[in-house]
C-alpha cells in the first residue's frame, strides 16, 4: 500500500512541488544523491576509487517531453564523460542512461531521438574509453528499451541493459541477453507494475530473482548483480562459484548511499563492487523510489522533515 502510494507520488506534480520546496528535504536528499554537478560525480568516483571501488553515473532526469532538454542530458553526459577522462578515472566509472530523458517519451519520433542521443552517449563513452548502461524503466518501456539496446550494440557491443527480477518476463530476457559480450545488470525492480505483467509478492520477486542469477552466471554475458539483499549476494556468490566464475567474471553494484558497509566489505573481499552514484538537480523520482523501497526510511525523511 505504502509503497504504491510512494510510488504513486513519484510521478505526481503537485506532490513533487511540495517535496521540492521545502528546504528540510535537502539532507534527506543528499544521502541518495552525490551532488548537483559533474565535478561533484567525478570526486565521489575518486573517494569509491580510493576503497577499490567503481561507479556508474547517473545524470538525474527522466519523463522528459522536452526534445530540448533531452539534447541538454546528452551535453550533461559528454561533460562529465569528458571529465572522467580528464581525471584519468575512465577505468573506473562508467554511465548509466534513462532513455526517457533522452526523448524515449516524446510523442513524436520519441524511440528515434533517444536511439539518436544514446548513440551521442556511447560515442562520448568511446572516447573516454568507458561504457554506457542502459536503466530499465517501467514495464510500458521495456520492448523500446531492448530494442533500442540492440541497435546500439552493433557499434557499440560493450552497451549494457538493466533487466528487472519484478517481471515475468524477465527470466526469458535473461536467456536472450546471457551470450559472449553482453552485459546485465540484474535488480529487483523499482516502479508500480501490475499484477499482469509483474510477480506482486516479495518472496516471488526474491524467487524470480534466484532464477535470474542462474541464467545469467550459468551463461556466457557478464553479470552485474544490483542488490543490498544480503540473502541475494549469499546466492550470488554460491551461483558464481558453482559456475566456476572468478572474481573478474562478475561484478556486484549498490546505490549510492544504501548499505556502505556492505560495499566496503565486498570490494575488501576482492569482490568487483561498482556503486551507482546519482547526481544532477532532477532528483525527485529518484528519490521517490528510494522512500518506497524501505518503510523505514519514510519515517526518517517525515522526522526530519518535522525537525526532530
Ligand atoms: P530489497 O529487498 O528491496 O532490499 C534489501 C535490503 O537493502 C533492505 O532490507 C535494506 O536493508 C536495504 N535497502 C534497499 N533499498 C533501500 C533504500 N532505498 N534505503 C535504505 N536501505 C535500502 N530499478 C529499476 O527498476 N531499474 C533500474 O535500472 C535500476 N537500476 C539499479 C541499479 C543499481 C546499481 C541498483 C543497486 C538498483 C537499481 N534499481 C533499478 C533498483 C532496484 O530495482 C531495487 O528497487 C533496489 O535495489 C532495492 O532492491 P534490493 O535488491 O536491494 O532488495
Amino acid at each position: 500500500m505504502l509503497r504504491s502510494a510512494l510510488l504513486a507520488a513519484a510521478r505526481s506534480t503537485n506532490v513533487r512541488r511540495i517535496v521540492e520546496s521545502n528546504p528540510l528535504t535537502g539532507p534527506v536528499v543528499d544521502r541518495y544523491v552525490a551532488g548537483t554537478t559533474a565535478l561533484d560525480a567525478v570526486a565521489a568516483t575518486r573517494a569509491l576509487a580510493a576503497r577499490g571501488m567503481r561507479t556508474t553515473l547517473d545524470h538525474l532526469g527522466e519523463d522528459t517531453l522536452d526534445a530540448g532538454r533531452a539534447a541538454d542530458t546528452v551535453n550533461a553526459y559528454r561533460a562529465v564523460l569528458g571529465s572522467l577522462g580528464d581525471a584519468g578515472l575512465a577505468d573506473r566509472a562508467e554511465v548509466s542512461v534513462k532513455l526517457s530523458a533522452v526523448g524515449q517519451s516524446l510523442p513524436v519520433d520519441g524511440e528515434k531521438i533517444a536511439l539518436d542521443n544514446a548513440r551521442l552517449i556511447c560515442e562520448a563513452a568511446a572516447a573516454a574509453g568507458t561504457t554506457v548502461t542502459l536503466d530499465m524503466e517501467d514495464h510500458t518501456t521495456t520492448d523500446s528499451t531492448l530494442g533500442i539496446l540492440r541497435d546500439l550494440r552493433v557499434d557499440f557491443p560493450w552497451v549494457g541493459a538493466v533487466l528487472q527480477a519484478y517481471l515475468r518476463r524477465t527470466e526469458q530476457d535473461c536467456r536472450d541477453l546471457a551470450t559472449a559480450g553482453s552485459r546485465v545488470r540484474l535488480c529487483k525492480g523499482a516502479y508500480a507494475e501490475p499484477a499482469s505483467v509483474a510477480f506482486a509478492e516479495r518472496s516471488e520477486v526474491d524467487r524470480s530473482y534466484v532464477r535470474c542469477l542462474r541464467v545469467l552466471l550459468e551463461g556466457a554475458g557478464y553479470p552485474m548483480v544490483a542488490t543490498h539483499d544480503p540473502r541475494m549476494i549469499e546466492i550470488a556468490l554460491d551461483l558464481a562459484a558453482r559456475a566456476g566464475r572468478s572474481a573478474e567474471g562478475f561484478e556486484f553494484q549498490m546505490l549510492y548511499g544504501i548499505r556502505p558497509d556492505e560495499q566496503e566489505r565486498l570490494a575488501a573481499e576482492g569482490h568487483r563492487l561498482r556503486v551507482y552514484v546519482a547526481y544532477g538537480d532532477q532528483w525527485y523520482g529518484y528519490f521517490m523510489r528510494r522512500l518506497a523501497e524501505r518503510p523505514a526510511n519514510l519515517a526518517f525523511f517525515a522526522r526530519s522533515l518535522l525537525g526532530r
